[in-house]
């Protein structure tokens, strides 16, 4: 069950409303939106039904939505959210172009890397200092170093920055440098760590798991939904099949089937979808076709020396020719696009 409150609704009229739910047994997890504060119940619904909510003052209606997820679905909030990473907004209003190396291996690999994503036309800029290796022998990132050097690259381009967050002691550091935390999916189902970054003050985006139903997926978005951080962008990068001959594969009518239940922006990362990179510019140019809210790229400016995930990186050149591809299908296609000042 979800309270809806008036847009006039005071901080004591909520107050108020999570003191009835405390009340009843019950925990209240206050939303902030733009418009409407809402307050999810959560506990015993039998209790709840008992009280007559809208007598109370502020509220505007209670609603029980159906679903396991409630605050990110299209049931509560029939609008499309935008999310507001720097200054670029991912959602349906305008096309985005995401890119940047895999992971910050130096200053010069970054700056190369960042230097060639604005060129193509991306607005934000990936970048990952931590690194979740399948193998404890391979490079793990660089960390607090990285960080400085996804400052510096920033600094120099205005290309507000997405950094993956692997553990809860990550989260606090990580979103006063990055201007967007990204949860990976090997941690998608990782129920502390949402509940954390949900605390965080910066927009997150959340990684569709290797092998998560959309709903779980959604399920997922709700634990940092309800802890207070609407700012979220839901990412598709493919889920593990029998196929080997893709690292994964792409779910294109899973990310249709988000942006239908959930408000939230949708965006797709064709790189770590087909880990190679012959078979980027196709899955995101079909992505794009699909409505795809962004695309996320990676780009490397050596992809042969790369320390993680170079046979999917696209040289400098290639991630250039596919930024106007994009851009003009995006075009054709009647979307605005955001573009870099
Ligand atoms: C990444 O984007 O670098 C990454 C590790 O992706 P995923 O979590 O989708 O594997
Ligand atoms: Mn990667």
């Amino acid at each position: 069950m979800v309270v809806v409150m008036k847009r006039e609704a005071t901080e004591a009229d909520v107050e108020a409303v999570a003191e009835r739910v405390r009340a009843a047994g019950g925990e209240a997890f206050v939303s902030r939106g733009a418009v409407h504060t809402i307050v999810g119940l959560v506990g015993n619904t039998e209790r709840f039904r008992e009280i007559d909510w809208e007598q109370l003052p502020g509220v505007d209606r209670l609603i029980h939505v159906g679903k396991p997820y409630k605050m990110v679905s299209r049931d509560l909030h029939r609008e499309s959210t935008t999310v507001n990473v720097g200054a670029t907004p991912v959602g349906r209003g305008a096309f985005t172009i995401i890119a940047g190396p895999c992971a910050v291996e130096g200053k010069e690999q970054a700056m190369l890397a960042t230097k060639a994503a604005r060129a193509a036309g991306a607005t934000i800029l990936r970048g990952d200092v931590y690194k979740p290796r399948t193998s404890p022998y391979s490079f793990q990132g660089l960390g607090e170093r990285g960080l400085a050097i996804l400052e510096e690259c920033r600094r120099q381009t205005g290309l507000p920055i997405i950094v993956e967050v692997v553990d809860v002691s990550q989260v606090a550091r990580v979103a006063e440098v990055a201007d967007c935390i990204r949860v990976g999916t090997r941690n998608a189902q990782n129920f502390e760590l949402l509940k954390e970054v949900g605390l965080a003050k910066q927009p997150v985006m959340l990684k569709r798991g290797l092998a998560m139903t959309i709903e779980e997926w959604l399920q997922a978005a709700e634990y940092v939904a309800q802890r207070g951080n609407s700012q979220i962008i839901l990412c598709e990068r493919g889920i593990r099949t029998f196929e080997p001959s893709t690292r994964n594969t792409l779910d294109l009518a899973g990310m249709a089937v988000a942006q239908a239940e959930s408000h939230l922006p949708v965006i797709v990362d064709p790189s770590h979808a087909v880990g190679k990179r012959y078979l980027v510019g196709p899955m995101a140019r079909a992505a794009v076709a699909a409505g795809a809210d962004a695309v996320m790229i990676d780009v490397h400016p050596d992809p042969e020396s790369a320390l993680c995930d170079g046979p999917q990186a696209l040289t400098p050149d290639e991630m250039l020719d596919l930024g106007r591809e994009l851009e003009q299908l995006a075009g054709a296609l009647g979307r605005t696009i955001n573009r870099a000042e």
